[in-house]
């Protein structure tokens, strides 16, 4: 069993190499599949950075509350919270229709929240919690604002791109690059979001 898990461990190793991986390339390693660290896989070097923090369920719940403020105002259930030295500093939900405005997205509405409260526009040092994954507006938003990190919930198949349908937030050639964890939470984000629509339909 143990001479198993170590040629395991030997293979595991050779495979960033075999595949041509650079740091800071996700493999998508098993680590990341089972969320756990093991100390065996290599993956977990290149995946660290991705992987869920022991924080990251506490401020997705309070993304996940901002979410549930949309839905009572009739609102698609997105939220955000932007995150400092373990201090909520931005909060936002979704507020397109109230508002009027094509950018009132969960997330926008966040980060002006937090650049108000830091007196500055760079937001660095700071994760954003955010209970979809962004869109490119978005996306494009938390490069300008110089956030470090980026933590979303379920992935958005139509408009997501911050791995689904492109990747803003990683891209090499702009002169900002975030830290990216996704799945956070995703069933609650993907439940709220099939609960609102749903509900809709029945109306
Ligand atoms: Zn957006």
């Amino acid at each position: 069993m143990a001479r198993n898990a170590v040629l395991a461990g030997k293979i595991l190793r050779l495979l960033p190499v075999l595949v041509g991986a650079r740091k800071g390339d996700c493999l998508g390693c098993l680590c990341q599949a089972f969320r756990v660290r093991c100390r065996a896989c290599p993956g977990c070097a290149l995946c660290w950075g991705r992987m869920e923090r022991p924080e990251d369920r506490l401020w997705m719940q309070e993304a996940l509350a901002e979410a549930r403020r949309a839905a009572e105002i009739g609102e698609v259930p997105i939220g955000a919270v932007i995150v400092l030295a373990d201090r909520i500093i931005g909060r936002g939900h979704n507020r397109r229709e109230t508002d009027r405005d094509p950018l009132a997205h969960a997330e926008i509405l966040a980060i002006r929240q937090a650049a108000e409260r830091v007196g500055g526009w760079r937001l660095g040092g700071s994760t954003i919690y955010v209970t979809l994954e962004p869109c490119a507006m978005c996306a494009g938003a938390l490069v300008n604002s110089r956030i470090d990190r980026l933590v979303y919930g379920a992935a958005d198949p139509k408009a997501g791109y911050c791995a689904t349908l492109g990747n803003l937030v990683q891209d090499p050639r702009l002169n900002h690059r975030l830290e990216v964890t996704a799945g956070v939470l995703d069933e609650e984000s993907a439940a709220l979001l099939r609960d609102f629509f749903s509900a809709l339909r029945r109306r």
